[in-house]
């Protein structure tokens, strides 16, 4: 167990763990939502404190993130553990064991053994993801203080339910996230996912106020956040608090875990989700999990002229930062600060 950060005692031993939207608070001997942080005799501890459980050298484009140092490779890890207990979760050997109370594993490492091993793979960013990575936050503080010393982007897949404290800590460190909105309705996220939506929207604003670049991912999951007027809400808040060139994308789902009485999404509907946020304004709609999709492709705004070309995980960029038709400047993070 390692020393936790971004608590606070309360009385008789009793903590309050202020790392996301939760805010649990730990009597002695007992342990968060999320099963990660506990209480050893009134000081919080992690137990995913340097405890990797999973390392790749991944695409950038599999995070996803489409207008990011395109056609590079991200240095991606993982602990176990997540704040949401989501039952469609498509990662749940790492994000549930601590939570339902199994063992965590993993193999033990330093942020400076992970840039190392980031700089040496020819990684030009390191991505926090695969669980959750608020839940592994010292972790992540450590590594992205020494990755941004050697001139990697740090990247953060999320699902958004950081306290406030949580993402002003990280501001400064983080240069690109893909968030998950995973519906618009409170309901979705209390019965599917053990949390409540306002604090992602919160953060989503926050967010682009902090200026990271901001890209967000919608698993549409048949019956259950697929409503056309729940998807036009979602693509007005985006094109309206975000900002239209927010990319938005549309992913499509697979039975897993405690989810498995529907199928996966039909590509139909996948396709009417795109139309609604291309109806809405928004610039940039990518469909995923549907590789060979002609909508993986990035289209210039103004003209339709392709930019960037994708099959799967590979991409082409043909014409960034500007299209070579009409000028226009294609918005992305497209070179290492
Ligand atoms: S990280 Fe969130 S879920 Fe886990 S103990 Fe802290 S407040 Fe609770």
């Amino acid at each position: 167990m390692h020393p936790a950060k971004l608590w606070k005692p309360l009385h008789d031993g009793t903590v309050q763990c202020r790392l996301c939207a939760h805010t649990c608070v730990i009597h002695p001997g007992a342990h968060g939502f999320c099963g990660v942080r506990h209480n050893v005799e009134g000081q919080l501890r992690t137990c995913v404190g340097r405890c990797i459980a999973a390392a790749n050298l991944d695409p950038i484009e599999k995070k996803p993130l489409y207008h990011v140092l395109p056609a590079t490779t991200t240095f991606s890890f993982g602990t176990m553990g997540c704040n949401f207990s989501c039952s469609f979760c498509q990662n749940h050997t790492l994000s549930a064991p601590p939570r339902e109370g199994r063992k965590v594993c993993g193999q033990c490492a330093s942020g400076e053994v992970l840039v190392h091993e980031a700089l040496r793979s020819g990684a030009r960013s390191v991505a926090y993801t695969y669980n959750e990575p608020t839940v592994f936050f010292e972790l992540m503080e450590e590594t992205a203080l020494c990755a941004r010393e050697h001139g990697l982007l740090n990247i953060m897949v999320s699902n958004g339910y950081q306290s406030t404290e949580t993402l002003n800590a990280l501001d400064g460190l983080i240069a690109a996230c893909n968030i998950d909105l995973k519906a618009f309705s409170d309901e979705f996220y209390k019965e599917y996912c053990g949390a409540s939506l306002a604090p992602v929207l919160r953060n989503l604003k926050a967010i682009v106020r902090m200026g990271w670049w901001l890209e967000i991912t919608t698993l549409l999951i048949p019956d259950a956040n697929d409503d056309a007027r729940e998807l036009r809400d979602m693509a007005q808040f985006i094109r309206d608090e975000l900002g239209a060139n927010v990319p938005w994308h549309i992913s499509r789902f697979h039975p897993a875990y405690h989810l498995t009485d529907r199928p996966a999404t039909a590509p139909e509907a996948l396709e009417r989700a795109w139309s609604i946020g291309k109806e809405a304004g928004l610039s940039f709609v990518y469909i995923g999990n549907l590789h060979g999709h002609p909508s993986e492709h990035t289209a210039c705004p103004s003209c339709g002229n392709i930019v960037i070309r994708r099959t799967g995980y590979r991409a082409k960029p043909t014409d960034i930062p500007a299209c070579s038709t009409c000028g226009t400047t294609i918005p992305g993070l497209w070179s290492t600060p």
